[in-house]
């Protein structure tokens, strides 16, 4: 039973955990007591639901959306559980009565930073979506001992620490060790005959251990609770006590370290993978634990198969989990003993696939030789639906080589190895990008041949964020405005945002929404300040682009745009005084392997601490750069923001969802016509948002003409200084090897066309500047963002994939 909902039963069960769960009276307790304890108090009034909606769902056999991800960026959990738990006011006033200031428990929290960036935020915000709809949903993916690492810098340059994010344990999760699941590697598979019929099995070499850890998944304020189970791997013997008591302690443990590894870092990287043979341990870890997982606890013994795709939708978020279509396969056929057929056809009910990428380099692949030492029964098994699939091609479209060999789940060149965006564009019901344009480009240039075979197989659902997080926790101001202007439970409904659009003509509110705007930048400036050392200058519009770093989100752009700014001033060209002051502000962590991006943020740091010590700028130009960008960032940092940059190459976002964070928060955007500012663009309005650079076909065709970045640095007389002055050494205390290949990168390569939207971009600038100049009509396009973007919630996601490929009825 949950503890009834006041203030003193609340003091009195989070009295109860820190004494009995703690073991520590309240006067001796520490910050971490004291948190532990209110996560114990809030978890306690959460449970009853969890239990039954647990219990409802293996009752009903409702269609449940199994979310498959290697990835879950989910931000602090005590905030988000207060708020959908309806708790938030009765904790503060209840810590209060216990002399203690919830804030500095908030603060205690260690997020878990299970992704690397917008993917596993996504999946963050769709499993709170599902919730929030009682969707019926598991979300599956592995629980890291160490998350995305924890950015410093040291010299201005990026140096990485182990996010020891498990150190003080975490009050969130529920492990399971009794309900593990065995996983295999290796070995053979040989084939038996079984009462006359031949049949394969897989005689694996070794196999670890996968222990579920289970966390609640609270629906905002509908009593709902829905699962996150995330996968820890462990050896399956512990360890040879023979071996250690002989004194070979080292050999003792290595299975249990070898097993343990599987689970134990992220992979830092974002969007290109790396040919680790641990990274496919960890996909095929996870895959086959939580299919087992779900078929074992959530499905009767006694089901017909046949009809499981009426039971579960396997999603797969990006091709990370790709494998278990093969895992799906081999259990169905080798160990129900299903006819092949039968089985594939239930396969290809049960998954869906989502694609996030145009970069090829980012299309997954394993290498033929590797799957088949880690898992020969998925090799087998690959190639017989690669065989029947390329038959049905030939049966379409004739003997055509050229094309059986470019739709070949198996490429040839440069070694062979299996395409795992093809094996889930083959096996999927259905393949959808994640934005109108990404979509559009993944039909017509990704998978041109997939989509004229597969009619009907490829559709789109633009991403989305969740209000709860983006809005209501992290801007607490211009919710309380919203609430009093549209009335309670706009965050369920972001279309009821709509209703702002009679207000922006209203002075009176337009003077809130800046009130509101310069608190946010107040609030943000002591959080800065706190945690770096940063103030935040009155007056100054918050210029802020917070992404990974990636060349082809193109964070040089901005840097370039804050060297011409700089030079303009120092040179004499343009006075101190005339400039719109602004602060950027970046945030972005590199892959730790990406040298390039590395570089990008030593220049980033190096034009900060110039820039912002010479006297000759008047203050009128700062740049800030807090390391450790991460969602408690986040929430601090886009509510603050003014201006909302949005500059990569065209064609190479798939979507973004920061973009619609900021939007949501009233910030303007300044972007270019891809991923979804392209639905940003056309919501919004072109009067509300700053659209600059090529088009993705202008792109193209440059691209196709032959691009030469020096003939746009030599036509543009601010670019050329520019780059100059970055060359000169100025940045690097006279040194010009330091960003040497910085510079001859943009001159000679320029994969992203930099230097090709430089002129346009600056332009862009100029109107911001000029459109700030006028607080009236900024905070007016501000409001008017707002209102018309309700459709990025992840709400309306969520429904675009229940309509167009999930069908799952709600749960009653
Ligand atoms: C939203 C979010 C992202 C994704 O940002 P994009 O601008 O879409 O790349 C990355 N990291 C964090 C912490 C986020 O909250």
């Amino acid at each position: 039973m949950a503890p009834p909902v006041t203030v003193d039963g609340f003091v009195a069960q989070f009295l109860r955990n820190l004494n009995f769960d703690r073991g520590v009276a309240l006067s001796a307790s520490s910050i971490t007591d004291q948190y532990f304890a209110l996560a114990y108090t809030v978890r306690d009034y959460l449970v009853a639901r969890w239990l039954e909606d647990q219990r409802r769902l293996r009752e009903t056999q409702a269609k449940t959306v199994c979310y498959l991800s290697a990835e879950y960026l989910l931000g602090r959990q005590l905030d988000n559980d207060l708020l959908a738990g309806g708790l938030d006011e009765i904790a503060t006033e209840a810590l209060a009565a216990c002399g203690i200031d919830i804030a500095d428990l908030r603060d205690a929290e260690v997020e878990p930073g299970l992704g690397n960036g917008g993917l596993g935020r996504l999946a963050a915000c769709f499993i709170d979506s599902l919730a929030t709809m009682s969707v019926p949903n598991i979300g599956y993916g592995i629980r890291y001992e160490y998350g995305i690492f924890r950015q410093t810098f040291v010299d201005a340059q990026q140096v990485e620490q182990p996010d020891a994010w498990l150190t003080m344990g975490s009050p969130w999760e529920f492990p399971h060790p009794e309900a593990a699941q065995t996983v295999s590697f290796g070995g053979h598979t040989e084939t038996y005959d079984d009462d006359g019929v031949t049949r394969t099995r897989w005689v694996p070499g070794w196999g670890v251990q996968a222990v579920p850890y289970n966390l609640m998944v609270p629906g905002f304020q509908n009593g709902r609770v829905n699962t996150l189970r995330l996968w820890s791997s462990v050896a399956t013997d512990s360890f040879d006590l023979r071996v250690f008591n002989s004194g070979d302690y080292e050999e003792a443990v290595r299975a249990q370290t070898f097993a343990e590894n599987i689970s134990k870092v992220l992979y830092p990287e974002d969007s290109t993978p790396q040919g680790k043979e641990l990274r496919l341990q960890q996909q095929y870890f996870f895959v086959a634990a939580s299919i087992a997982d779900f078929l074992s606890q959530m499905v009767p013994d006694d089901a017909d198969l046949t009809a499981l795709g009426d039971r579960v939708i396997f999603q797969l978020n990006d091709t990370h989990p790709v494998i278990a279509v093969p895992e799906l396969m081999r259990v169905l056929v080798d160990e129900k003993k299903m006819e092949w057929d039968a089985a594939w056809a239930v396969t290809q009910q049960c998954f869906a696939y989502t694609c996030h990428t145009l970069l090829p380099e980012a299309l997954e692949v394993w290498s033929v030789d590797l799957l088949g030492r880690l898992l020969p029964r998925h090799l087998e098994i690959i190639y017989r639906i690669n065989a029947e699939f390329l038959l049905a091609v030939r049966e379409r479209f004739g003997d055509d080589e050229m094309r059986i060999r470019d739709m070949s789940i198996i490429a040839e060149y440069p070694e062979r190895s299996v395409r795992m965006a093809y094996l889930a564009t083959v096996a999927g019901a259905k393949v959808n990008g994640v934005a109108e344009l990404h979509s559009q480009l993944l039909r017509d240039k990704v998978l041109p041949a997939f989509d004229e075979f597969f009619p009907g197989k490829f559709t789109n659902v633009t991403n989305g964020v969740t209000p709860r997080r983006f809005m209501r926790l992290a801007n607490p101001q211009l919710s309380g405005l919203l609430t009093d202007t549209l009335g309670a439970g706009w965050e369920t409904d972001l279309d009821r945002l709509r209703g702002l659009e009679a207000f922006a003509d209203d002075a009176d509110f337009r003077a809130q929404f800046a009130e509101v705007k310069a608190a946010n930048k107040r609030r943000l400036s002591e959080v800065l300040h706190a945690r770096d050392g940063f103030d935040v200058s009155d007056g100054h519009m918050l210029d802020v682009m917070v992404k990974r770093l990636h060349e082809y989100k193109r964070q040089m752009l901005k840097v370039l745009h804050v060297v011409s700014t700089y030079e303009s001033v120092v040179s004499g060209r343009v006075a101190a005084s005339d400039l719109q002051p602004r602060t950027a502000v970046f945030g972005a962590k590199a892959a730790p392997g990406y040298q390039m991006a590395k570089r990008i943020i030593h220049l980033i740091n190096a034009v900060g601490s110039v820039v912002n010590d010479d006297p000759r700028l008047e203050g009128r130009l700062k740049v800030l750069f807090p390391p450790n960008y991460n969602v408690t960032l986040a929430e601090r940092v886009i509510p603050a923001a003014d201006l909302s940059e949005q500059i990569s190459l065209a064609g190479k976002e798939a979507s973004g969802t920061g973009n619609m964070k900021f939007a949501l928060n009233g910030a303007l955007t300044i972007g270019t016509d891809d991923g979804a500012n392209v639905e940003i663009r056309q919501l919004v309005g072109d009067e509300n948002f700053f659209l600059f650079g090529m088009s993705e076909p202008e792109v193209e065709a440059l691209w196709a003409r032959g691009y030469k970045p020096s003939s746009f640095y030599q036509a543009d007389d601010d670019l050329r200084r520019a780059i100059d002055l970055i060359a000169s050494g100025v940045f690097s205390g006279g040194d010009r090897s330091v960003f040497e290949p910085l510079v001859s990168n943009l001159l000679y390569d320029d994969r992203f066309m930099v230097l090709a939207d430089f002129t346009s971009y600056m332009a862009a600038q100029r109107r911001v500047d000029a459109a700030y100049a006028d607080q009236d009509a900024w905070n007016r396009a501000a409001i008017l963002n707002i209102a018309r973007c309700g459709f990025f919630s992840s709400d309306r996601s969520m429904r675009d994939y229940i309509d167009r490929i999930w069908h799952t009825p709600p749960m009653v």
